[in-house]
């Protein structure tokens, strides 16, 4: 969309309707389709001349999507042009969205989750305690490290997965600084936070922004069964980047149809479309999935990039960067 000042939209308006006025329809038509076809050909004919205007239009804020639209940003912008150039038309493609797979708890099953979405070109973010690391069932040092190196996101989810609401200010600074300071010393630069049990208010998002997170990821708040009328998406930028929405998190019940719709509905809102997974085994509690219906999604999301949809780890899907813990925190 075209800004103008106040005066140069006044010049405008009237010179855009003397035109529609006085040219025959079929003339404007003409120059319309003349004009779309040239402004369509210009870039493939000049090949990176015009590089600004592509790669801000196509992927801002997300270096490594070329040619990917951020549906909330920019590139719906250039598609609600698009869509207007059309006169009446409806817009060739959709807006596509970015899915961003989320683990949390630092599961002992995580390490196979990581490379099963590396088989897929996927790259997921993993949500750890670092008080559990080590413990039964739970991820290692080394297994946490595998996850890293690949290329997937680590970020805080607390030192022991308390309710951070019905802590004490020192406590939540305790739960969240100190679990992010360890998971530096350990040699990782988490950007985002994941709230424990998606339990959050407003003295928790301060704390976890007093921690140096950059972002935190709630959940629920998105569209599903019990909410029809909720977003599908979070936005881009998000409404809150302290309190990031999702969908509530995938179980043993969930369908691979649910994913699929939740995924559908976000491509026509754009946004980024956070999921939310914990362990991934075969009948092993209440918030598990298995690793088949997660293989399955997998292979169908990784057909949605014709579509516009792009899989990113959340921190780089809300454009989250590293700050160093605050001194005295
Ligand atoms: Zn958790």
């Amino acid at each position: 969309m075209v800004r103008m000042t106040p005066s140069a939209a006044r010049r405008a308006v009237p010179a855009d309707r003397t035109v529609r006025r006085t040219r025959p329809p079929v003339t404007a038509a003409v120059l319309t389709t003349l004009l779309t076809v040239l402004l369509t050909a210009l870039p493939a004919m000049l090949p990176g001349t015009l590089p600004g205007a592509t790669a801000r239009a196509d992927g801002r804020g997300d270096p490594g999507a070329a040619g990917h639209r951020t549906a909330g940003g920019a590139g719906a912008e250039a598609d609600g042009a698009r869509a207007a150039g059309t006169a009446g038309t409806r817009a060739p493609k959709r807006a596509g969205a970015i899915v961003s797979l989320t683990f949390d708890d630092g599961d002992a099953t995580h390490p196979a989750v990581a490379r099963m979405l590396e088989r897929h070109g996927m790259r997921g973010t993993f949500y750890v305690n670092t008080g559990t690391v080590g413990h039964e069932l739970k991820l290692t040092r080394r297994g946490l490290a595998a996850i890293a190196r690949a290329g997937h996101e680590i970020g805080g989810h607390t030192l022991t997965h308390l309710r951070l609401p019905e802590l004490s200010v020192a406590e939540q600074r305790a739960q969240i600084c100190d679990d992010r300071r360890k998971l530096v010393a350990w040699g990782y630069r988490p950007a985002t936070l994941a709230y424990p049990f998606g339990s959050v208010d407003a003295r928790a998002e301060a704390a976890a922004r007093r921690c140096g997170y950059d972002a935190a990821r709630d959940v629920g708040g998105l569209r599903e069964f019990s909410c029809p009328a909720c977003p599908a998406a979070e936005t881009l930028p998000p409404r809150d980047r302290h309190a990031i929405r999702t969908a509530s998190s995938a179980g043993p019940d969930t369908p691979l149809r649910r994913l699929k719709q939740q995924v559908f509905d976000a491509e026509k809102s754009g946004g980024v479309l956070p999921l939310v997974f914990h362990r991934v085994c075969e009948d092993c509690g209440d918030y598990s999935v298995s690793p088949k219906l997660l293989e399955d999604f997998l292979g169908w999301l990784a057909t949605r990039g014709s579509h516009g949809t792009a899989v990113r780890p959340l921190g780089e899907a809300v454009g989250a960067r590293y700050r160093p813990l605050p001194r005295g925190e």
